[in-house]
């Protein structure tokens, strides 16, 4: 027996397999889809066999011998190695790397994790019924007698739920009674109810039943915030698992959608799994074993949730699709949808996509019949969406209100003395943006990054918020030496100090990078603003998406063009989904919200759009830019990044791939190559390429040679982005 094994190698054709013989006794345990170690140079390496050949008699050469075999059952069934070998030619990706991506830490080749399982104690009867009844009769023990009732009747108890345990253990030393241990899934609550639903409003009705009986592949549901959406996917799964089918449900981030993955449990109990990535590794793979076990219908995660080994899926449901998170920005670069449409042909699911601001190209999808369009045009309540004002900031500052205008500040008194709670966005965290000298004007950068340090006042350090370089505060200028460095710009922490100043015994809650960082700190903030503990929550976009907090009334953005400036040709759309979003989260229960937004442009259509709730009118406006500068969704867009430590050397072998691109792909726009946005990451000098095609099949060849050609030296790194969403 001969088999070919893929390992992780970084040199060369990394899609090669190699083989080798496998030894007589190990044979019978070799399955398609298993990780093994093999020798490899002077190395042990783990690899997953991909091919099995029987008949060895045509191979003359000297082949090694696979050492073990690490799995009883396969890691990837037959569904994940033919996924992974579409994600390795759609994404130009070692196939190697589309295969560790789709499997929690571990089960991944090559690394190993070692796992305590957790185990649970029970107690069940050791003999049979009717002897313990028996025993029972004649025993004058009441407390003996309440424990054997306890366990007669319930067949098996946790240990410890027994109050007397002294008694437990004389009737576990008379054999009575045994102990067993049961794997404990690290992550199942005992305190999980089935909650009763609402009965859904007419408009819902239709959306579900329109994509039940509808005969299209994906569906785009198009709902204003608080339209009841989610209600909508819990109906739509239930539908789906009466079936007798699955589910996949993803989000854009568990930690910001707790509120969601509650209702999904209280609803569904322990049918639920969930997989994100800051479940420890062992919390992973628990959660893992149960969806391969079939123990659970639905799968709720964020995007490598969308690999979740479900047998038999009926819907894939991605929520808040416009998100940039479903984009993986490492090597495999996927995006959830395309692994979405692979899985839902096979197993002939639909997909359900959802949002109250639709991605461009998904809208145009939805509006050329591509996909369904299914529209919740109003909110549950029938209540209006807030009000939305805008504040010209230019004039605020002439009256001397520089960060928080005086609308805002009215609207905070109102509701600190009303005991309503406010949310305030201000997307960028730090104290200030930038130092900078106010004798000769140098602006203080990382050392290894193009970008320059934010000052965080709590740590009182600077800081890269790329790389994670931290240095202390300093006031002398290290071009000219005079002591004149001075904050600049603002950021979540400089306005909690204002907020602090301005109202006596305000109790704010900030959330933001800086302040998430420890486990299940998400959850505790928002846990204690919805309990009241706080009147107000700043924070960056972290706060925009998903909460649903009944007591907040006002909504208030400082500097609600800051992502307008951006060169990037998405930064009107990103702009208008975050003002949107943030918006959504005022008035949601029974008190009128308001919005107040300060802006610098307040005459750029995307204020206008996000002041009126107009996402069309957003799309109609957005959409002729993008046919008049030819970009998504009018065409494709994909990023050949070249990276190098040699600037020279960087760009000279940039310019060539420029020139190869243009003579290979001459009815395609070739922009570049330039300087990345970024243009220093990490000591790493970064180049692009960009290529805008409607040719998938002629730019993906193209491509794969470039890689042949050009990525082969360890001087020079090159990247390929399909379909990018970072420029
Ligand atoms: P979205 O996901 O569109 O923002 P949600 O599903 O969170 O909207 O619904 C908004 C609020 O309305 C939630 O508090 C939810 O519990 C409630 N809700 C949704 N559907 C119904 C319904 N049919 N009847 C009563 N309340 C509902
Ligand atoms: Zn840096």
């Amino acid at each position: 027996m001969i088999v070919d094994v893929l390992v992780e190698v970084n040199v060369g054709n990394q899609n090669q397999m190699f083989s080798y013989t496998v030894s007589q006794e190990l044979q019978s345990q070799i399955k398609k889809g298993i990780r093994v170690t093999v020798p490899f140079g002077t190395r042990k390496l783990e690899g997953f066999i991909l091919d099995i050949h029987k008949d060895d008699t045509a191979r003359d050469y000297d082949l090694k011998e696979i050492i073990n075999v690490v799995d009883e059952h396969p890691v990837l069934n037959d569904e994940l190695l033919d996924l992974g070998k579409h994600m390795s030619e759609l994404y130009l990706a070692p196939l190697i790397h589309c295969y560790q991506t789709m499997l929690p830490v571990a089960l991944k080749a090559k690394r190993k994790v070692k796992l305590n399982i957790k185990e649970e104690k029970y107690i069940c009867l050791n003999k049979s019924e009717e002897e313990i009844k028996l025993y029972i009769e004649g025993n004058k023990s009441v407390l003996q007698n309440n424990i054997l009732n306890t366990v007669l009747s319930l067949k098996k108890v946790r240990k410890k739920d027994i109050d007397n345990q002294n008694v437990l253990r004389t009737l576990l030393k008379k054999e009575l009674l045994k102990e067993i241990r049961e794997e404990k899934y690290r992550l199942d609550s005992n305190d999980i109810i089935k909650n009763e639903t609402h009965e859904l409003t007419p408009d819902q009705k239709h959306v579900v039943k329109s994509f039940l009986e509808g005969d299209k592949e994906t569906y785009l549901l198009h709902g204003v915030t608080g339209s009841g959406k989610t209600e909508v996917y819990m109906n739509i799964i239930d539908n789906v698992i009466k079936e007798g089918k699955k589910a996949i449900v993803l989000v854009p981030e568990i930690a910001l959608t707790v509120q969601l993955v509650t209702r999904f449990q209280n609803h569904f109990g322990n049918d639920v799994a969930i997989l994100h990535s800051r479940l420890s590794a062992g919390e992973k793979y628990d959660e893992w074993r149960k969806i391969e076990r079939d123990e659970v219908s639905i799968v709720i995660g964020a995007r490598s949730a969308v690999f979740a080994p479900l047998s038999n899926i009926g819907v894939i449901i991605i929520d808040e699709e416009h998100e940039a998170t479903y984009k993986q920005e490492n090597s495999p670069r996927y995006h959830a949808y395309d692994i979405s449409l692979f899985r839902a042909k096979r197993h002939k699911a639909k997909i359900l996509l959802g949002s109250a601001t639709p991605s461009l190209e998904s809208y145009a999808r939805a509006k050329i019949g591509y996909y369904g369009l299914l529209e919740l045009k109003n909110r549950i309540n029938g209540k209006d969406l807030p009000k939305v004002h805008i504040v010209d900031m230019k004039e605020s500052i002439k009256k001397g209100h520089r960060l928080i205008s005086s609308k805002l500040i009215e609207g905070i008194q109102e509701r600190l003395e009303k005991k309503e709670q406010i949310m305030i966005l201000l997307n960028r965290r730090g104290y200030s943006n930038y130092l900078i000298c106010s004798d000769c004007g140098y602006a203080y950068k990382c050392p290894s990054c193009d970008i320059t340090m934010t000052y965080h006042k709590t740590s009182d350090t600077l800081r890269c918020h790329y790389c994670g370089y931290a240095d202390k505060r300093r006031i002398e200028c290290p071009e000219c030496h005079a002591k004149g460095l001075k904050d600049f710009g603002v950021g979540t922490e400089k306005i909690e100090e204002e907020l602090n100043k301005m109202f006596d015994g305000i109790r704010i809650v900030r959330m933001d990078l800086d302040t998430t960082t420890t486990k299940g700190a998400h959850s505790k903030i928002i846990k204690d603003f919805n309990n009241y503990k706080y009147d107000l929550l700043l924070g960056t976009q972290m706060i925009a998406k998903g909460l649903d907090f009944g007591r907040v009334s006002l909504v208030g953005v400082i500097n609600a063009d800051m992502g307008l400036n951006i060169p990037d040709f998405r930064s009107s759309e990103r702009t208008f989904q975050l003002l949107n979003q943030v918006s959504g989260r005022s008035g949601r229960k029974d008190i009128e919200g308001e919005v107040i937004l300060q802006t610098f442009n307040n005459d750029h259509y995307v204020i206008e759009n996000v002041k009126n709730h107009d996402y069309i009118g957003f799309y109609n406006n957005e959409i002729k830019i993008r046919k008049r500068l030819f970009y998504p969704p009018f065409c494709f867009i994909s990023l050949v990044r070249i990276l190098s430590s040699d600037y020279e050397y960087g760009f000279e072998v940039s310019k060539k791939i420029g020139i190869y691109l243009r003579k290979h792909l001459p009815n395609n726009t070739i922009l570049g190559p330039t300087m990345s946005n970024i243009f220093k990451v990490k000591n790493i000098y970064r180049f692009g390429c960009l290529i805008k095609y409607k040719n998938k099949e002629e730019v993906a060849e193209v491509l794969k040679n470039v890689l042949k050609q050009y990525d082969n030296n360890n001087k020079i790194k090159i990247e390929i982005d399909m379909n990018t969403m970072r420029m």
